[in-house]
């Protein structure tokens, strides 16, 4: 059982809930999470044993009101709590940690290049392709942009 502090090993409670009023998805229950909150907790601790050291979550879920505000997508991941947006601390550590999460975790879907080309050091992952049934076509194992 995680600790109230953490809401999975590696991940703080704090990361993870709605930066702007800090709720946690409506349908997040943290005893017996749902099978595509469970596998993003889960790839997330495999990427951070593969990458070695911390790496601090920028976005997790985000409420409706605070995605919007961030100009998200309208169905983006982070809606549904499915989302992490890792930190780096420079292009070339982008690089590798988007290649440590492709190698480690293929079928995660894995948001890079508009981070890179816009000069922020963000890689962002989801578990979406689990959502049944799917909003959108977008939602598909392997995904990359
Ligand atoms: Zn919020």
């Amino acid at each position: 059982m995680a600790s109230p502090q953490f809401i999975s090993p590696y991940i703080l409670r704090s990361e993870f809930a709605c930066s702007c009023c800090g709720q946690l998805p409506f349908d997040y229950d943290e005893n017996n999470p749902l099978p595509a909150f469970a596998a993003l907790f889960i790839a997330f601790a495999g990427i951070r044993t593969a990458w070695g050291r911390p790496i601090p979550i920028n976005s997790g879920y985000r409420c409706p009101a605070h995605n919007a505000a961030v100009k998200g997508g309208p169905l983006s991941a982070h809606l549904f709590g499915l989302a992490l947006d890792l930190a780096v601390t420079s292009p070339d550590e982008l690089i590798a940690l988007k290649n440590t999460i492709i190698s480690t975790r293929p079928l995660l879907r894995v948001g890079w290049k508009r981070y890179l080309a816009a000069g922020r050091n963000l890689v962002h992952i989801d578990t979406a392709y689990l959502v049944r049934p799917r909003p959108t076509a977008a939602f598909i194992e392997g995904m990359r942009w």
